[in-house]
């Protein structure tokens, strides 16, 4: 009879959290007459608890380190899934931040950068704070792009801005570092709509109205245009040399 515990990277507090998991562990195991239990504690942003039984008397369990505090529902949900405990380890449920994105540069300081686009920002979209968000770069991918590439994402909660590595460059002008980041921001700014379809639309028309308000807009739409063929081969030959 065991009780084993792991705990994956992210999790604060890791001493108190291991004994926590580990009291867990053993409630569980007693309470359901377990033969082996293995809790992993997590730091995910989306799922909280999760398990399995592999057999009969074995129970594999994922949970969320900011329900340790309540071994008894996280006990009644494994064991009959009682929807008041469920709704209360909601409640307690504190997903973890996501990660700050590198900023790190060669050529474009965007903290630097970004100071011009959250004043324009500020004007246009005066309700929110885009200095909340931060902006960072994003990581270079793994598998070579084709026709398109992505020069910036938003995504995550709160909201990161994230900005594809190639832009770091001296043939990219900081102006043009400096739309993708308004952007990026102005989707903080001007969430996503439902429209009457049903159907989600990310560019409504009140963020096309904002973005054509950036003086770059079409300085940036010709440059972006002009460029991204040479952007694509250079993160094509990044990939490839990576990968031989
Ligand atoms: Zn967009």
């Amino acid at each position: 009879m065991s009780v084993g515990v792991r705990l994956r990277s992210g999790v604060p507090e890791p001493g108190q959290s291991w004994d926590a998991a580990r009291a867990l562990g053993e409630r569980l195991r007693s309470a359901l007459g377990l033969r082996e239990v293995a809790v992993t504690v997590n730091a995910n942003r989306s799922r909280m608890l999760a398990w399995k039984n592999p057999t009969r008397d074995t129970l594999r369990l994922s949970v969320h380190h900011s329900l340790l505090p309540a071994p008894d529902d996280v006990l009644a949900v494994v064991e009959h899934r009682d929807a008041s405990a469920l709704q209360r380890l909601r409640g307690l449920h504190r997903p973890s931040a996501p990660k700050p994105p590198a900023l790190t540069f060669v050529h474009h300081d965007l903290a630097a950068v970004r100071v011009a686009e959250d004043a324009r920002l500020a004007v246009i979209a005066p309700a929110f704070d885009t200095t909340t968000v931060p902006v960072g770069w994003g990581r270079w991918p793994t598998r070579p792009p084709r026709r398109s590439l992505r020069l910036g994402s938003l995504g995550g909660s709160p909201p990161v801005a994230r900005i594809h590595p190639v832009l770091d460059h001296d043939s990219v002008p900081s102006w043009f570092v400096g739309f993708v980041i308004f952007h990026e921001l102005l989707h903080a700014a001007f969430p996503p709509q439902t429209r009457a379809s049903g159907r989600r639309s990310v560019h409504t028309a009140a963020f096309s109205t904002a973005e054509r308000s950036h003086v770059r807009f079409a300085d940036a739409a010709l440059w972006e245009e002009q460029n991204v063929s040479r952007l694509i081969r250079r993160v094509q030959s990044r990939v490839a040399r990576l990968s031989r």
